[in-house]
């Protein structure tokens, strides 16, 4: 057996980055940048009012103190002229502050008569101005590879950068194999269970930021299997899940094989989800997973979406781990590393009793993957475990 590091490893050098292409801005969203973008302008571009009053000169402000008002500025309409002593311009947020000016009397505080205003209050220490550049600068970047989030989108638009350079969403072909699927809606044999699996790993690998194809249910037999693996041929990756293990109907290996998989079946020291089949099948990188529920969700978590960054363009690194207190005490651990069902608490991260690989209920009670070590032994409560966050991608 192989440890989760080494397979993860072992993956990621069966993909790389994918193209970069251009998109507008409107479609940036979720999207990985894929080279730094620099800010187009100064932002403000100019030093600006940030609330409606008056501009003057700072020396020239005290309580009672008489101006006349000789402009106005709006957005979008400065005034070309220069503040003298004893002259105020009316000034609204985000106007250009004139030339000669600098502090902004809100109107709050002051008295207007005709042309004429004093000020009513002893104006606080805030000027009211943003300083031209003071958001931004030109030529400031964004790094990549990042991935765009609505704030990254406004601060791109208010940069003037109208369309980013992004790494392709790769398409991922998801595959379920097994006599006993059908799909979610149709009507189940006596012996049928429902394909879950697809859509739980199309919906984690999309929000890593994948495309996804959910390909029709592969039967047991080699046929369906070469059916299915035809496919998904125009894929970035292929995933492929159940049949993997050594049972008579796990015909995966087999068919892969035939299809000129250059081959590695691995037995990883993990709990749940100990098979994994990695190769290439006709230049595609396939990743085979295990069938059970809850290992092929750990399994996406632990092994796909680290994959699917890396294709993002994401330096190679396994999913983030943290530390956490326990909230309840843990038996010992056997040989394989687990992942264990757990929800976070006030007093810590929590286990849930029960484990088995099965339990899509108690998988999606849970907000968090908390690891043991090979032969960790048992824990008191309090005691610090490393654990994986799975309510964020
Ligand atoms: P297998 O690896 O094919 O032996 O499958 C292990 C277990 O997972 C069996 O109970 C299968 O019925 C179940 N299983 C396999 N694929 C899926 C799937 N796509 N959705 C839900 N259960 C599955
Ligand atoms: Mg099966």
């Amino acid at each position: 057996m192989i440890s989760v590091s080494e397979a993860l490893d072992t993956l990621f050098e069966l993909v790389a980055p994918g193209a970069i292409e251009t998109v507008p801005l409107q479609a940036a969203h979720g999207r990985v940048l894929a080279q730094d973008v620099a800010a187009q302008r100064n932002q403000p571009p100019f030093d600006a009012s940030a609330m409606d009053g008056y501009a003057v000169k700072a020396t020239e402000v005290e309580k009672d103190a008489l101006f006349q008002v000789v402009g106005e500025s709006a957005a979008g309409h400065g005034w070309a002229g220069d503040v003298k002593p004893g002259q105020a311009v009316r000034i609204f947020t985000g106007a250009p502050v004139p030339e000669g000016a600098d502090f902004i009397v809100i109107q709050e505080n002051v008295d207007r008569r005709g042309d004429l205003i004093t000020i009513t209050e002893t104006p606080g220490p805030s000027h009211y101005i943003r300083p031209a550049g003071g958001d931004f600068k030109i030529g400031e970047t964004i790094t990549a590879p990042r991935r765009l989030s609505p704030a990254d989108v406004a601060l791109l638009a208010s940069m003037n950068v109208a369309s980013v350079p992004v790494t392709q969403k790769p398409v991922v072909a998801l595959i379920s194999t097994g006599d006993e699927l059908v799909m979610p809606g149709e009507a189940p044999g006596p012996d049928q269970i429902i394909a879950s699996n697809t859509f739980g790993l199309a919906a984690m690998l999309q929000s890593a930021g994948a495309d996804t194809r959910i390909l029709p249910i592969a039967r047991d037999t080699e046929l369906s299997l070469r059916q299915a693996f035809k496919l998904a041929g125009s894929a970035d990756l292929i995933v492929t899940i159940g049949g993997a293990s050594v049972g008579d109907h796990d015909l995966v290996a087999d068919v892969a094989g035939e299809a000129g998989m250059e081959q590695a079946f691995y037995k990883i020291a993990m709990r749940p989800g100990k098979p994994l089949m990695a190769g290439r099948l006709g230049g595609v990188p396939m990743i085979g997973l295990p069938g059970n529920p809850v290992s092929a969700m750990v399994c996406g978590a632990v092994f796909l979406v680290p994959v699917v960054r890396k294709m993002l363009g994401f330096e190679a690194s396994p999913a983030p781990r943290q530390k956490m207190s326990l909230a309840k005490p843990l038996g010992s651990n056997g040989p394989r590393e687990h992942y264990m069902r757990a929800i976070k608490t006030s007093e810590g991260v929590a286990a849930f009793d029960a484990q088995d690989s099965s339990l899509l209920g108690v998988l999606a009670q849970s907000d968090t993957l908390l690891i043991r070590p090979p032969h960790d032994p048992a824990r008191e409560t309090g005691d610090m475990v490393e654990i994986i966050h799975l309510d964020q991608s």
